[in-house]
């Protein structure tokens, strides 16, 4: 049985992170998509709700399961029994980070393997940094979200709007 974790921030999941997913599901035998609970300081979405968000946008995936997790990454790859890493390269621009991201782990645990995916080239423009700046100035997303991100986005910063 062969476990990878997908780690990130996922606030939102969009359908970049999606392909990604949908790529590691067909390579190994279950998915664990671990959202990161330590992450940006302000979050549009709690760990919580963008689980289910996650949940909500891969419901057709019977070997990808959902979970939140916090402190060092290596340590829970170490806890799920995962094999690996998966993060995805959209494009030079994410290298950097990542590699210095991927060594640094490798030499905290020389067990866990970090592997890089890249997306459909049509989704590798695309962040949710992007998705919330384009769904606060009240753009149209639903090329990029799921419909369930979609409705979410519009009821939270419509929320946000109204305080
Ligand atoms: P983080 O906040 O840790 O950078 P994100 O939630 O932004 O995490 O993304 C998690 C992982 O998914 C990262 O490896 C990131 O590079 C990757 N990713 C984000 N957007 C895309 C995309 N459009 N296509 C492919 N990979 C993506």
């Amino acid at each position: 049985m062969r476990t990878v974790i997908y780690p990130g921030s996922f606030d939102p999941i969009t359908n970049g992170h999606l392909d990604v997913i949908q790529r590691a599901s067909r390579l190994f035998d279950q998915v664990v998509v671990a959202v990161a609970r330590n992450g940006s300081k302000q979050p549009l979405f709690t760990p919580a709700e963008r689980k289910t968000l996650i949940e909500q946008s891969i419901s057709n995936h019977d070997n990808v399961t959902v979970d939140v997790f916090e402190g060092l990454l290596v340590e829970y790859v170490e806890q799920q029994s995962g094999h690996a890493v998966i993060r995805g390269l959209r494009a030079l621009s994410d290298f950097e980070y990542e590699f210095q991201m991927a060594l640094m782990n490798r030499k905290l645990n020389e067990r866990v393997e970090t592997l890089f995916m890249m997306p459909r080239a049509s989704y590798s423009f695309l962040s949710s940094h992007l998705v919330r700046e384009i769904a606060t100035l009240g753009g149209d997303v639903s090329a990029f979200v799921s419909p369930e991100v979609r409705e979410a986005l519009t009821k939270r910063l419509g929320q946000a709007g109204a305080n």
